[in-house]
């Protein structure tokens, strides 16, 4: 359900397994969030056009993060084929492209202007009741987004504007403006009104964190980083850490009452706007009356490994809504699923689960040569965009089969494989320590024992060297060899 990239993807690879479904959209047309935001109309996901691998190759994945993933090559890499060259950073109209062609050109059919508004049980079939009148189906999944307006609980900040309700940026010319939040779309409102507003005010309680500092997605993307550098060589931005303690409306203007955690007293600023860029919850309707819990400040639903509610097996979730499904978050970083890189591997990957679990289809699974396994495994990790977008969050898992020798079981979460041990088996994985070296992880399970074995880094991230062969053979000797 939902007919952004998260439900686009979803139902792509559901139908490239056979599985009989339907997908409905609130929305006019595909596109989803990107109808309408990021607000300044670009995107904070890059897409290289020239990288040093043939587009719509697996391996140029890793320099494309905004194009779905389809089998069939003549719809890859499609974002390349639309964007006009001035940016790395597609235009917002310019995925929104992305996203109707490729859901034109495979075939995904979507039911638009239907909106999902209650949801029941009927025996072993959930129904879905929407607008267009009510809809059976053994499993649900529910990709409605990560974009609906959230706000903190402050006194009077029910009288500001969202995010989602920032006004032309000429409109702000000459104003005092106050943004509350300091993540990426705060940010990105404050890049945006720099050469419009008076004064501009980021405030909230916990420093900003920088993505170049994090080396994640977790912090100010680089290209937000300008208000802060205007900030530091004092040239009119304040980045404030401080709460909000509440915000009155007067006449014409707002006074926000702000407290700095080792202060006495209020610091108060006079401005004439105030914007909550205070984040987004998900539209998930009355699942929490069915039973389905929610986890963190802005209520994401709790989830397995497989995207599945931790709390009402059978009932799925696509897209961004995956990022509430963290991993093992090794040396503190999340996974990528909070953007289209991201959950693009997951969506295809719980199309896959779902139609082993719940309709009996089984996906293919390879046969590798003994003599091919460890070049295999040190390719993946040079080269699998899996692995390089989802570091320690997905892996490569190859199994030992008695029937059949070693078998490629296809990319899965790392906390599922590690989760269930079982059979002899290797997973690998690419990871990142606080250094910022980044370096491939080799889980062996041998009889229900599972170890850890970290490679080397390279300075290339190539590690099809003779070094890291010998590290690999090491490792999967008596498990798969
Ligand atoms: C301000 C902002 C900027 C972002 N910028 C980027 C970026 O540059 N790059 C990036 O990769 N990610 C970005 N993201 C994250 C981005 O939202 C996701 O990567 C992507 O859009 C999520 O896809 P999705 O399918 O999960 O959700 P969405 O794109 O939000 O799609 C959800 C779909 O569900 C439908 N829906 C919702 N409720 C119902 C209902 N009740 N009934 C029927 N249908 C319903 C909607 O109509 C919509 O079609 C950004 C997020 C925000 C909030």
């Amino acid at each position: 359900m939902g007919s952004g990239p998260g439900g686009l993807q979803i139902s792509y690879s559901l139908s490239r397994l056979g599985v009989r479904h339907a997908v409905i959209s609130a929305d006019e047309s595909a596109g989803g969030m990107f109808r309408r935001w990021p607000f300044f109309q670009r995107l904070l996901s890059w897409t290289k056009p020239y990288a040093p691998f043939e587009r719509g190759t697996r391996e140029y994945e890793r320099y494309d993060w905004n194009s779905l993933l389809p089998i069939e090559r003549e719809h890859a890499a499609l974002m390349t084929t639309i964007m006009d060259g001035s940016s790395y950073y597609p235009s917002r109209p310019e995925m929104e492209r992305n996203l109707a062609t490729f859901a034109e050109r495979t075939g995904v059919a979507v039911r638009f202007g239907c909106r999902w508004t209650a949801t029941r049980r009927d025996g072993d079939r959930w129904v879905l009741e929407t607008t267009d009148g009510e809809f059976r189906c053994q499993v649900p999944v529910f990709a409605v987004g990560v974009s609906q307006p959230w706000r903190p609980q402050i006194p009077g900040i029910e009288d500001v504007p969202h995010y989602a309700d920032t006004r032309p940026a000429e409109t702000y010319a000459g104003r005092r403006v106050f943004i509350i939040g300091k993540e990426n779309s705060g940010f990105e409102l404050a890049t945006g009104l720099l050469q419009w507003a008076k004064q501009i005010v980021l405030a909230s309680p916990s420093p900003a964190k920088l993505s170049i500092n994090t080396r994640s997605l977790v912090g100010v993307r680089a290209r937000y980083v300008q208000p802060y550098e205007d900030h530091v060589l004092a040239g009119g931005v304040i980045v404030l850490d401080a709460s909000i303690e509440r915000i009155e409306r007067r006449e014409g203007h707002f006074h926000v009452h702000t407290r700095k955690a080792d202060a006495a007293s209020d610091l108060v600023f006079e401005v004439d706007d105030v914007i909550a860029a205070t984040g987004f919850t998900s539209p998930i309707q009355d699942l929490p009356n069915l039973g389905v819990a929610t986890v963190g400040r802005n209520k994401l639903p709790a989830q397995t490994p497989f995207w599945e509610s931790s709390t009402v097996p059978g009932v799925y979730f696509g897209g961004t809504i995956h990022q509430a499904s963290p991993g093992l978050r090794k040396h503190g970083i999340p996974s990528n699923s909070g953007g289209v890189n991201g959950h693009r591997y997951n969506g295809r990957i719980l199309a896959r689960h779902i139609a082993a679990k719940h309709f009996e289809v089984s996906p293919e699974r390879p046969v590798i040569s003994r003599a091919e396994l460890v070049s295999f495994l040190l390719t993946e990790a040079t080269n699998a965009p899996e692995l390089w977008h989802q570091k320690a969050y997905l892996a490569r898992v190859i199994v030992r089969d008695d029937k059949r020798g070693i078998v490629d079981d296809g990319v899965q979460p790392l906390q599922h494989v590690l989760d269930t041990g079982g059979a002899n088996s290797v997973a690998i994985t690419l990871e990142e320590n606080a250094a910022g070296e980044i370096y491939p992880v080799l889980y062996t399970c041998r009889d229900g024992a599972t170890s850890e074995h970290p490679l080397p880094t390279n300075a290339l991230h190539d590690f099809r060297t003779s070094e890291h062969e010998k590290a690999v053979i090491a490792a999967v000797e008596g498990v798969l060899l």
